[in-house]
């Protein structure tokens, strides 16, 4: 007998959509089928019934500059799960000097005693860790952090060519999963003191300094890095679509290369930069043009992009507001909430398939980063799952989300499309738009340590011979 049957909604799953009942026992999935029996039942008629969201791109309670991203572990991961999100993936970056095991133990003592749903980390790798630190590596590994992210830009964080090759030698070495920040920050940086000499202040200076071609640039010789170093890469928050070119480009000769984008370059564009309150609209990569955001789409649709995460990073309208010029702005914008919502818009205008949203937002986001249990709605998963009701309306505004933050970049935009029930583990923890579960109940995912788990020649092989025609 099954604790709870999840009844007559179409479960949506990667490979395709149908009518089925889903049986829970305890916190996994037992049965998907028809006319299953439980001790309790939840009508899910009219609802797609979806595996919980895989959002594998989070900054809660991050400092940046002077700044700390204004969600904590437990605010933003309240506001992931009544968005339908069970599942986050957030940082550990440790300071110059400080071993990588020590930043990990001390982010998870940060993030334990609040995550309302389960999470993972990612291990960042500064200069310092990779001048000093990389035989590290395997120790946080076997501590359940087996992705690693570089940068190519931000000072102590931005990994010149040789450094870069190192570190993707080493985590390769390791089994690990290396991810990049993907811009030319040495470049920016002159570009930005120039503008700067000029008298340049207003945030639109932000998308000028950061040009399209200098991502699809840096992108290109980070693809060739990976190549000669023999590793997989996954490209973070990819903006433009020169730099979707290069990406289809080098998975057309099957290399083992991803890409993820965000609800931001899909929905908004660097018009945004120059109005009113053009400051909030500030990250890294910068918003992009109509055309770009046109490209993404595409993208996504026929698999180019992977993955839509959010880079969720929000600061207060008055941290955004305030700062007299663009490079003191602290870069980052919040979603974690909405983006289940917002990328199913493009489903209803007929423009992403049903299974195609469901891939990006949950399921290939949990094979690639080794989250087991996570991402699909069979028999032995997690009970993560959402009941989605694609009729109804919810309009953003202060208020209506939990995220802890003054203002959203879709404020006053009405999406149609939102949890009804979401469930981890098995256990209701959003209902209607309402968290009601506690915090501190999320438990941290050691990732990629499944026994005889060869993720990466499964991720090779999913990908090598998928014809990517144009984007
Ligand atoms: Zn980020």
């Amino acid at each position: 007998m099954n604790d709870l049957v999840i009844a007559s909604g179409t479960v949506v799953t990667a490979a395709g959509a149908y009518r089925a009942d889903i049986g829970i026992r305890g916190e996994r999935v037992a049965a998907v089928g028809h006319g299953l029996a439980g001790l309790r039942t939840m009508d899910a008629d009219g609802c797609y019934v979806i595996p919980g969201g895989v959002d594998v791109h989070v900054h809660l309670q991050m400092a940046v500059g002077g700044f700390v991203s204004s969600d904590t572990f437990a605010s933003g991961s309240v506001a992931a799960a009544c968005g339908g999100t069970t599942t986050l993936v957030d940082f550990v970056e440790p300071a110059v000097g400080q071993s990588m095991l020590q930043a990990l133990a001390l982010r998870r003592g940060e993030a334990d005693p609040q995550v309302a749903v389960d999470y993972g980390l990612h291990m960042t790798l500064p200069v310092w860790q990779v001048d000093h630190a990389l035989d590290e590596l395997e120790q946080v590994m076997e501590q359940g952090v087996y992705s690693f992210k570089m940068y190519q830009a931000y000072g102590a964080l931005c990994l010149d060519d040789a450094r870069l090759y190192a570190a993707l030698r080493a985590i390769r070495r390791g089994g690990g999963f290396p991810i990049l920040h993907s811009e030319n920050g040495p470049l920016i940086d002159v570009l930005r003191a120039e503008a700067q000499d000029q008298g340049h202040v207003a945030p639109v200076w932000h998308a000028r300094t950061r040009p399209a071609a200098l991502e699809a640039e840096s992108i290109a010789r980070a693809l060739e890095i990976a190549r000669l170093a023999g590793s997989p890469l996954y490209i973070v928050h990819v903006s433009c679509g020169p730099a979707l070119e290069v990406l289809a480009c080098a998975q057309r000769e099957g290399r083992p290369v991803f890409g993820e984008t965000c609800p931001q370059y899909l929905w908004l564009t660097e018009d945004h930069l120059g109005g009113p309150h053009g400051g909030r609209f500030v990250c890294s990569p910068p918003l992009r043009s109509a055309a770009d955001q046109q490209a993404l789409w595409i993208g996504l649709s026929r698999g180019v992009l992977g993955v839509v995460s959010t880079d969720h990073c929000p600061f207060t309208a008055d941290e955004k507001d305030s700062p007299p010029a663009f490079t003191r702005i602290p870069g980052g914008l919040p979603s974690v909430e909405a983006r289940l919502s917002l990328v199913f818009q493009a489903v209803r205008r007929g423009t992403l398939a049903l299974s195609r949203w469901v891939d990006c937002c949950c399921s290939t986001p949990a094979r690639l980063f080794g989250l087991a249990g996570k991402g699909e709605l069979a028999p032995g998963y997690d009970a993560d799952l959402v009941v989605f009701d694609p009729q109804k309306e919810m309009t953003i505004s202060r208020g209506a989300l939990h995220e802890r933050v003054d203002w959203s970049p879709y404020d006053g935009m009405t999406l149609t499309g939102w949890p009804r029930a979401v469930y981890s583990r098995g256990e209701l923890v959003a209902e209607s738009g309402r968290f009601v579960s506690r915090t501190g109940r999320g438990r941290f995912l050691a990732a990629g340590l499944a026994p005889g788990a060869t993720h990466l020649a499964a991720r090779a092989q999913d990908w090598s011979g998928r014809g990517v025609e144009g984007y």
